[in-house]
């Protein structure tokens, strides 16, 4: 069963609200420096592909850090140690597609779903990168995303705002959306399956009907000029996109809610919860 016709109609009305109280990510801005924190290999796609792809368009530095090493999404099926391989050059080959070269990957390769484990290793790792890139943009996971099935995003953007305390230049923050989408009216409220049904009706109240949506994004990118680029980005994807191995229980993106949160990612905007980093410390200044 797909989403119903009136969680169609909330979410189209949601867009519309949305667009209209979002300010245009600055064309000027495609030029600035930029990192993006991925916790996984794919999060930098789906949140951001659009934006990195018009940014280096534009000729702007961009660098992709995955956090994690991807050693475990289908761990039932095949070997931690083949995952991790696989998953690192689907991250390398999906960033071309973007348009950045091999160097501008980098990869932390800490233990997927034990990243909160292992913060403090991973901000004086981070505290080293920016020193070293000084991006004038740093983006990272929405710091509401839910609790479940996010473990490794929260724990990305704790990190990234702890090492940014001691980052000396002033920068602009955007925060992307990923299991944010994981609510009705963007996928189906009741899933066949717990706990499937308890997680989606869990999220939908905590994001107050969708309403959350409204009162955090207020920057946005169009990308209906791009979404094929992004798409062909995200594709490189393999082992999240398709079965590498013929097993139905290997499951993709595509599986998720019937397509429906894949659908997310997909829309003629990208959207951020943006505020500013000021050298000396406070960096939820929002404007
Ligand atoms: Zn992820």
């Amino acid at each position: 069963m797909s989403k119903s016709a009136i969680a169609n109609k909330v979410s189209q009305l949601y867009k519309k609200i949305l667009i209209n109280n979002c300010s245009e990510y600055e064309q000027q801005d495609l030029q600035k420096s930029a990192i993006v924190f991925s916790p996984h290999f794919d999060d930098e796609t789906l949140g951001c592909g659009g934006i990195i792809f018009k940014k280096k368009q534009a000729g702007a530095d961009v660098k992709i850090v995955f956090m994690t090493d991807g050693s475990k999404s289908h761990k039932h099926l095949i070997s931690e140690d083949e995952l991790k391989i696989i998953r690192q050059n689907e991250g390398v080959a999906c960033a071309q597609v973007l348009g950045l070269k091999q160097d501008d990957v980098l990869c932390l390769k800490l233990e997927e779903t034990k990243l909160k484990h292992l913060e403090a290793t991973a901000i004086a790792q981070v505290k080293q990168i920016l020193d070293q890139q000084q991006p004038e943009e740093i983006f990272l996971p929405y710091s509401r995303e839910p609790l479940l099935w996010s473990e490794d995003h929260l724990a990305t953007t704790r990190i990234i705002k702890s090492a940014l305390q001691s980052y000396t230049k002033d920068a602009i923050v955007y925060e992307y959306p990923i299991w944010f989408w994981f609510h009705w009216p963007w996928v189906e409220l009741f899933a066949r399956k717990e706990p499937l049904r308890s997680v989606i009706l869990k999220n939908t109240l905590d994001y107050g009907f969708g309403l959350r949506l409204l009162q955090d994004f207020q920057c946005s990118v169009y990308i209906g000029d791009i979404l094929d680029n992004k798409r062909a980005a995200l594709e490189q994807h393999k082992s999240q996109m398709t079965r590498l191995l013929p097993k139905p229980n290997w499951s993709t993106l595509g599986d998720v809610s019937n397509g429906d949160f894949l659908n997310c990612f997909f829309q003629e905007h990208e959207i951020f919860r943006r505020y500013h980093h000021q050298a000396e410390g406070d960096i939820e200044k929002h404007y």
